[in-house]
């Protein structure tokens, strides 16, 4: 596991998410730093105890209080934003990420990781709703939708594999 140093974070990304938290009159603090790098720089999805284990490998002594303080800081600046699904289990990624595209994921039924922001997989598919299809949800259905998912389902790559 490669330690976590300035040097290596120059994923644009990560860099975007960092001056918003300064912007917006935060310091950048050991464990904000680490947030934002791990969600930044992953093709995975973490929710808080898996960001948590990930930061125990690292060897910081961050405690899983402050990951919860810090996610809930992120998100109320909308630096990362909150993914809920179907679980009702709360996964977290960079807003930038989640504002502007369609949440386009793979879950492997083996290892239950969940893999997004993988640029093969977005390249797979092009899926758009027609224009009116909020507005024809909302009339019809009564549902508000503010954004969609699109979900497959099978082995990743390392379980594939063995
Ligand atoms: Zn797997």
């Amino acid at each position: 596991m490669a330690k976590i140093s300035k040097e290596n974070l120059d994923n644009k990304h990560v860099s975007f998410s960092k001056e918003k938290l300064i912007k917006a009159g935060y310091k950048l603090t050991k464990s904000r730093e680490v947030i934002i790098k791990i969600l930044g720089e992953t093709l995975k999805l973490y929710d808080a105890d898996s960001l948590y284990l990930e930061v125990k490998k690292d060897n910081l002594d961050i405690g899983i209080s402050t990951i919860y303080r810090t996610l809930e800081l992120l998100n109320r600046l909308q630096i990362i934003c909150r993914i809920i699904f179907g679980s009702g289990k709360t996964y977290y990624m960079l807003a930038e990420d989640c504002h502007k595209q369609t949440f386009i994921y793979m879950i492997c039924n083996n290892c239950k990781k969940i893999i997004t922001n993988n640029e093969c997989l977005n390249n797979s598919i092009k899926i758009r709703l027609k224009d009116s299809a909020k507005k024809d949800i909302l009339d019809n259905c009564h549902l508000k939708i503010d954004n969609y998912q699109v979900l497959f389902t099978g082995l990743c790559d390392e379980c594939n594999e063995s």
